[in-house]
Parts: C-alpha cells; sequence; structure tokens
C-alpha cells in the first residue's frame, strides 16, 4: 500500500464510528484456508449509519469496498486486497429478533405459518442453526455444518442436498453503492443454485420464515445433517468448502453433476501443487497444507478445471472467491 492510498483511506474512515487496521492480515487469521495476503485497510463498523456513510464515500472516492464474513469461501491471493475490506462483527451486525406476522411474498417461501426471525448479516450461521433448532423453529436445519456469516451465507445462496439458505429467506436489506438503505422482497428477490439476485455490495440483514416444530425434532435433524456432512467432507482441514460449482448434465435435464466426481474420474484425487491438495476424501475440496500459499491454491484449481475440460469435456466454473489487488470483484 503507497503512503498516498493509506492517506486517502484514512480520510475516509478517520471520523468514523469504526474499529480500523491496516496492512491487516485477513488471509492466514481470518479465512478458513488459512493462507493468502493482508488487505490494506480493515474496518470494523460499530453502526450501522458508520457503514452507509463509508459505503457512500468509497463509492465518491472510487475505493472498492468488500465484505468479509466467515471467510469460509474465499482466498485472498498472496500480495493481498486493496481498497476497504469489511468486517461486520461488532454487536450492532450480530443481532437476531423475532418477528410475529411475516412479510413474505417469495414464492415457495409464501404461506408459511410461523414466526420471522430478522437476523442481521454478521451473526453466524452455526450459531442461528442451533439457537432457531433449540428455540423449536424448523427452516434452516439443512445449513448445519455450513460455516458462513448470515450475509455470507445469503451471497452465495449456500446450501445443501437438503435445501439452501434462500428457501427460508423473506426478505433481505442491503446497502447500496449510494450508502443508502433497501429491502429486497417478492420479485426482487431471486435465489439460484449458490447464487441470488442482489447485487449491493452490502447485506444488512435477513428476514427468515420458520416453522413452529418440536424443538426436540429439529435439534435431532441438525445433529443428523452434520454427522453425515462429517462423514463425507473433510471438515477439519484449510478448505473452503467445495472449490467448484457443480455443472449442468448436458442432456438439458437441469440435473447437476458433482463436480468432485469429474475431478476424480480426470485422475487427480490426491494430487498437489506446493503445499495444496485436493483431498482424497473428497475431491471437491482443496486442502491448504503445510507451506500452502494462495497462488499454490490458484494453481491447483486450474489445473484441475484444465484436467477436466481436456479428459472430460465439461467447463468448470470456481465457486470460490478470490480476492486480488486491483480487481473489482473476485
Ligand atoms: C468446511 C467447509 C464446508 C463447507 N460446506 C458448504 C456447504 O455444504 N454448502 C455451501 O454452500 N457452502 C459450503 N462451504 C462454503 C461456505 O461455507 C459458504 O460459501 C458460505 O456461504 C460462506 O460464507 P462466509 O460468511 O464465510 O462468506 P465469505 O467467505 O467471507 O465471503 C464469500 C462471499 O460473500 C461475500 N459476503 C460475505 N458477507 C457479505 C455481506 N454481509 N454482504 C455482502 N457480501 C458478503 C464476500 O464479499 C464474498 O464475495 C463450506 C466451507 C467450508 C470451509
Amino acid at each position: 500500500m503507497t503512503s498516498q492510498t493509506s492517506g486517502s483511506v484514512r480520510s475516509i474512515v478517520e471520523d468514523l464510528d469504526c474499529e480500523v487496521e491496516f496492512d491487516a492480515p485477513i488471509g492466514p487469521e481470518m479465512t478458513w484456508y488459512r493462507v493468502g495476503g493482508r488487505a490494506d485497510v480493515l474496518v470494523r463498523p460499530r453502526s450501522v449509519e458508520a457503514l452507509c456513510i463509508l459505503t457512500r464515500r468509497c463509492r465518491d472516492s472510487g475505493t472498492t469496498i468488500r465484505v468479509l464474513g466467515s471467510g469460509a469461501n474465499l482466498l485472498v491471493a498472496d500480495e493481498g486486497v486493496d481498497g476497504v475490506v469489511v468486517h461486520l462483527d461488532q454487536h450492532a451486525f450480530r443481532e437476531v429478533s423475532t418477528i410475529h406476522r411475516h412479510r413474505v411474498h417469495r414464492a415457495g417461501v409464501e404461506g408459511r405459518a410461523g414466526d420471522a426471525v430478522r437476523v442481521m448479516a454478521g451473526k453466524s450461521l452455526e450459531q442461528l442453526v442451533i439457537s432457531t433448532a433449540t428455540q423449536g423453529l424448523s427452516g434452516i436445519e439443512c445449513m448445519a455444518g455450513v460455516p458462513a456469516s448470515v450475509g455470507g451465507a445469503i451471497r452465495m445462496n449456500a446450501g445443501g442436498k437438503y435445501g439452501c439458505i434462500g428457501d427460508a429467506v423473506a426478505a433481505v436489506g442491503c446497502i447500496n453503492v449510494k450508502g443508502d438503505l433497501v429491502v429486497h422482497e417478492g420479485n426482487d428477490l431471486c435465489f439460484e443454485y449458490r447464487r441470488c439476485s442482489i447485487i449491493d455490495p452490502i447485506i444488512l440483514w435477513a428476514e427468515l420464515a420458520l416453522t413452529p416444530a418440536d424443538p426436540e425434532k429439529t435439534h435431532g435433524r441438525v445433529k443428523e445433517i452434520f454427522a453425515e456432512k462429517k462423514a463425507s467432507q473433510p471438515m477439519a482441514a484449510n478448505s473452503a468448502g467445495c472449490a467448484f460449482r457443480n455443472p449442468l448434465a448436458p442432456d438439458g435435464s437441469g440435473r447437476l453433476i458433482s463436480a468432485g466426481e469429474l475431478i476424480d474420474r480426470a485422475g487427480l484425487k490426491g494430487y498437489s501443487i506446493g503445499g495444496a491438495t485436493i483431498s482424497e476424501r473428497h475431491a471437491n475440496f482443496f486442502i491448504a497444507g503445510d507451506g500452502a500459499t494462495a497462488s499454490d491454491l490458484i494453481e491447483l484449481m486450474d489445473r484441475a478445471a484444465s484436467a477436466v475440460a481436456d479428459r472430460l469435456g465439461y467447463e468448470l466454473v470456481r465457486e470460490v472467491v478470490v480476492w486480488r489487488r486491483g480487481a473489482h470483484v473476485g
């Protein structure tokens, strides 16, 4: 980071109600890979108002703003990342409240009886899954074992074979590029496989429509799904879960083909570059071992994608978000 860059970003943040850290080691300390570079500036706002002003100032000054959630789907390039990285871990961004009404208009979510939970984007999804299940609120048990902040889960429409977070989302509050608060609901909100329609830079909160259920049953279901996931995936290793999206089957059926199976069939299970290895247990998990760098992981992903394209004719698209210096979005 040049002193000019640091000076201009300093002037954007210095009078705001935020914690600010320059040259913050976000790759090794705040991502699940535990590798990669630093953020020129890491900002932890203490209030929504401060975050709105920060977003507006970033737009006005041409400074890129990125949000770091739990870092479970993120790879920070070794050279680090410029602009402002925001982390929503302060109290104001972790609150949860229950709303005794439904503002649910989305197809599929419509018409469910029960409470909506309003949850701020910085809340840990793992904690939310446990606390709602324990209270006997059903709807997000399928998210058991998915490490995420609520904002990161919405951005990625995280999920698995039993459903995804979007299935339960009634409305999402965001901050747009101008720093204004906006709400997306109804036809304005669409979730697809590992993506959502929101283009605003900051997801601030989500309203989840949950259904009253027997707490023992919901909690039991969470434990079951977690155990199933743990049995098939290397959960304890340093990874970002699945590195690639599952591609569509070529027969037009809409069916997804397992990217892990394709990587396995291309002969790359267990293959390593530097300290990065393709997991023997699940070939879509790329593991950062001792001495791994972000470049090792990127090279290994590129190698796997080329092998699958050359040998099997499928184009793999990365699910992991990569942050690079100079790139607007990774
Ligand atoms: C062991 C392991 C298992 C996993 N299993 C699964 C699984 O079963 N299913 C699945 O879908 N995923 C899985 N993942 C991937 C990961 O859990 C999800 O992608 C999750 O949604 C990432 O959330 P996060 O908060 O960590 O986001 P991050 O990794 O921090 O960020 C991901 C993207 O979301 C954006 N983002 C984060 N917060 C916000 C916000 N508030 N506003 C705007 N943008 C935001 C970031 O800028 C970035 O573009 C797994 C990962 C690991 C490490």
